[in-house]
């Protein structure tokens, strides 16, 4: 597995309304699309930064990964997520290297990209995402 750019960074909040502002009107950024994830239990802002996005996830649900997340820690960084060329032999090549995996397979995340999270106990704290764009 060779990522080829950081595809997102994405980052728990309280409220999507009240934390666009700060990225449109401090950082000159623009919101270019909201969507929901309903099996995430999410709302997510975008931002492009380059080849990057900010990723802004809003719960929708107190018992919802973000949701819980947000109970624990408070709003911040949530997760990295790397673009590689196919998640599903990312995933394995993973596996093989003895990474506990979230996801054994890839699934639709958002902006129909597939997505797969390796457990932050496998990757120094950091939960990790990979996804590609196929
Ligand atoms: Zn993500």
């Amino acid at each position: 597995m060779t990522p080829t750019h950081i595809e997102h960074i994405g980052i728990a909040v309280n409220s999507l309304e009240e934390s666009i502002p700060f990225y449109e009107k401090v950082l000159g950024l623009k919101c270019y699309a909201v969507e929901e994830v309903k099996d995430q239990k999410v709302k997510t802002a975008f931002f492009k930064v380059g080849d990057t996005k900010i990723e802004l996830l809003e719960s929708t649900d107190p018992e919802g990964p973000i949701g819980k997340f947000i109970e624990k820690k408070g709003q911040g960084i949530h997760h990295i997520a790397f673009a590689v060329d196919d998640v599903n032999e990312a995933l394995k090549a993973a596996e093989a290297n003895g990474v506990q995996l979230i996801d054994k397979q890839g699934r639709k995340g958002a902006e129909g990209l597939n997505i797969g999270f390796l457990h932050p106990k496998s990757t120094l704290g950091v939960l990790t995402e990979l996804c590609d764009n196929k």
